[in-house]
């Protein structure tokens, strides 16, 4: 037939649900959103629906304008920070030049790149799995960076994010903090210094609003006026009204937030030193997750076994360099306690 596009989806984590699993496969955060959020949701009024949602999302972008110190101008949200990253994409990567971002990475950046026609280039990660910098000092058409970056945990300082702002003046730079609150230290500090910065963050993950589909990207107001006419001209109203009031509550309610990011971290640190003692070894993460690995086991085998005891992870088996590692999210203490007990019994039942 002619004229049919031949694409390739990103494909997700699965979605199990029932009761008894322990879904650790999509980073998605344990604990409920905060208490505020469902006070507002109970005291939405149903017949603010038969209007159309804010066109220009002001009172969620004074919100992060408090959270952030930024005028409201800084802001566009849209649908989840898939939707945000893919009207960036548009936005700002229309160069003849290849944009430039890490072979393992957030899958969704090659898929848009074909998706909207943008020349790429994938630069591989170091031994270490880390981003190599030093690459990217060629010529380029933007540059898109997970920081922390996923699915290996791993955090760039800032010094050496503000070094690749630094080199490519003439081009947007992309910084996807998706899991930034599990991490060091968020490069919107640099954003008054260098406009070519536009970080792009999401209440799915450390905000506990997965289902909800909110996310931002931060920006000198230039520029984030030509995502705004890109959103524009897709779909306007893509926030809907229940959403960006919850989005609020959220956004308003950093104490709770801090108190269970926290526990996350302790969580997660707890389990990458506890998984040793079973031969098990990860990437020092500043994530929601880790990926480990085991040195005489096959982690496929081990994924399979774990997912018949209702434990779902993530295994990334076309990815040539993760084929012996499991992406597990971090879930609450009493689920890694009994992630760990599984993982020992595999451990014991396979290292004969
Ligand atoms: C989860 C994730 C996203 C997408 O988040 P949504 O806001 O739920 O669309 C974007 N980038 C990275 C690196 C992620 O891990």
């Amino acid at each position: 037939m002619k004229g049919i596009r031949n694409i390739t989806p990103y494909i997700p984590g699965e979605q199990p649900n029932y009761p008894a699993m322990i879904k650790l496969n999509t980073n998605e955060n344990p604990y409920p959103p905060s208490p505020n959020v469902a006070k507002v949701l109970k005291q939405f009024e149903t017949e603010q629906l038969k209007r159309y949602s804010s066109i220009d999302n002001l009172s969620l972008k004074k919100a992060l304008g408090i959270k952030h110190g930024l005028s409201p101008d800084h802001f566009l949200i849209g649908n989840g920070s898939d939707e945000v990253l893919a009207f960036c994409f548009l936005a700002f990567f229309n160069s003849q030049d290849p944009i430039l971002f890490p072979d393992i990475t957030y899958g969704f950046y090659k898929v848009w790149a074909n998706l909207f026609k943008v020349p790429f280039k994938e630069l591989p990660l170091n031994n270490d799995f880390e981003i190599a910098l030093d690459d990217y000092k060629q010529i380029n058409g933007g540059i898109i960076i997970a920081n922390p970056n996923a699915p290996t945990g791993l955090f760039k300082p800032l010094a050496e994010i503000e070094a690749l702002l630094e080199e490519n003046k003439d081009v947007i730079v992309i910084i996807d903090e998706a899991y930034i609150d599990f991490a060091d230290q968020s490069a919107v500090v640099l954003l008054e210094t260098y406009p070519n910065l536009v970080v792009i963050r999401t209440l799915s993950k450390s905000s506990s609003l997965a289902g909800l589909r909110v996310g931002y990207a931060i920006g000198n107001p230039k520029y984030i006026q030509v995502v705004e006419s890109i959103k524009s001209s897709f779909n306007p109203y893509s926030v809907d009204i229940i959403a960006e009031n919850l989005a609020i509550a959220a956004v308003e309610d950093e104490k709770y937030y801090a108190q269970i990011t926290r526990n996350i971290c302790k969580t997660r640190d707890w389990f990458a030193k506890n998984i040793e003692t079973f031969g098990f070894s990860s990437l020092i993460s500043q994530t929601n997750f880790v990926l480990l690995t085991h040195p005489n086991l096959t982690i496929e085998t081990l994924y399979h076994y774990l997912e018949a005891k209702d434990v779902f992870v993530r295994y990334f088996p076309k990815i040539e360099r993760l084929t012996n590692y499991l992406r597990v999210s971090i879930g609450t203490q009493e689920e890694m306690e009994k992630v760990l007990r599984l993982m020992s019994d595999f451990v014991e039942i396979n290292e004969q």
